[in-house]
């Protein structure tokens, strides 16, 4: 039964009811078209006010100014964390990585390619648990071209609580976190955002750049899709965009508008996040490995104390109709990705299976 499944999955991840609705009741029949959104061209006029709609809505949400262009890109995270150091770097500079993760970790290794890697191991291990290393003790770089971070490691599931200042550019992987918190957007040079966790299905990833610093990079060698000052020009179509993504994030923003804004999806990841994090630090049956201060919102990994127990874990709350909650293969255990589109009662339905399971376990 489809309509008691909480999906916790951390990306591909479950989209707002609503929004799956819409989608479904125009999939044939897209504005009177008589033809799905898919189906039609990009250059359309219906298309493009779409596109335009999807992008001021985006601005809205996160207060863009005209400092900034707003990019609907092909594919994933990782396209943007190998094109930036490309366009950015060259050989002789330096660019700052700040590594709490996985995801920060590869984009490192991507921009060693250009330039000088500053790499900022900022991952503090102690036993089966990890925190950041005070910013105090990193060895920063004098004058890095820019800095890039992870707000939100989603496998570890660890969030910087501030933004990360540079004397150069600053860039943020925000995948796991985009519209989830309020954001200083003056704070950043260049975000980006894989679409799969709050903004739509997979296939497209937004990025926010200020345009000053499109002026600093260098595009003789850099093929034209991937050329950031085209793809402005041409508003994110020199060539087809994924539009039936593009689609649909459109109507993840206009859901999020709806119920609040990204103040409300704020309070109410904070609600959720609490919610789970007071039933897991009860006692060691549940641990998260977390220190508090720097535990994500959007992504909660917890390790059982017997490893034994973890199948039937995942096999009775697969009954209980709670899904997609295996750990990452590098964390163990188990992880409930909480983003925007997981209702309250679906974290509340997650815990009383959690002390159920406690108390049938213990
Ligand atoms: N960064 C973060 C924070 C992620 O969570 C992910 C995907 N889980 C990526 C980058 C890579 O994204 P993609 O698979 O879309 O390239």
């Amino acid at each position: 039964n489809n309509h008691s499944v909480f999906n916790f999955c951390a990306g591909p991840a479950a989209l707002p009811k609503p929004v799956m609705q819409q989608a479904q009741a125009e999939f044939l029949d897209w504005r009177g078209l008589g033809v799905s959104v898919m189906e039609v061209s990009h250059r359309s006029s219906e298309y493009q006010e779409l596109a335009n709609k999807a992008e001021s809505d985006f601005r809205e949400l996160l207060k863009i100014s005209d400092d900034y262009a707003v990019l609907f890109m092909h594919g994933g995270a990782t396209h943007q964390f190998s094109n930036l150091p490309m366009c950015l770097l060259s050989d002789g500079q330096e660019a700052e990585y700040i590594v709490n993760g996985v995801w920060s970790s590869k984009a490192a290794v991507e921009a060693t390619r250009y330039g000088q890697v500053n790499r900022i191991d900022a991952l503090f291990k102690q036993g089966s648990s990890f925190s950041l290393i005070d910013s105090s003790d990193w060895q920063r770089s004098q004058s890095p071209i820019y800095t890039h971070y992870t707000q939100n490691e989603t496998i570890e599931g660890l969030r910087f609580p501030q933004a990360v200042k540079s004397n150069g550019a600053v860039v943020a992987d925000m995948s796991s976190s985009i519209l989830s918190e309020v954001l200083n957007i003056d704070d950043y040079d260049f975000i980006y955002a894989g679409a799969q966790k709050n903004v739509g299905p997979a296939g497209m990833t937004i990025v926010i750049v200020k345009r000053q610093l499109v002026e600093q990079m260098d595009f003789t060698r850099i093929p034209r899709v991937f050329n950031y000052q085209l793809q402005i020009e041409q508003g994110s179509m020199l060539n087809t965009p994924p539009t039936y993504t593009w689609y649909l994030a459109a109507l993840v923003f206009e859901w999020v508008i709806a119920n609040g804004g990204v103040e409300a999806m704020e309070h109410s990841a904070i609600e959720k996040s609490q919610l789970l994090y007071e039933c897991i630090d009860m006692d060691d049956f549940y641990t998260n490995p977390v220190e508090i201060q720097y535990r994500s919102r959007m992504n909660i990994p917890f390790i059982l104390a017997d490893s034994k127990l973890n199948e039937t874990f995942l096999s009775k709350a697969k009954k209980a109709g709670l899904i997609g909650l295996k750990g990452h293969r590098s964390v163990g255990g188990m992880r409930a990705s909480l983003y925007n589109s997981m209702p309250v009662d679906g974290v509340k339905a997650l815990v009383d299976f959690m002390l159920h399971f406690k108390q049938q376990n213990g």
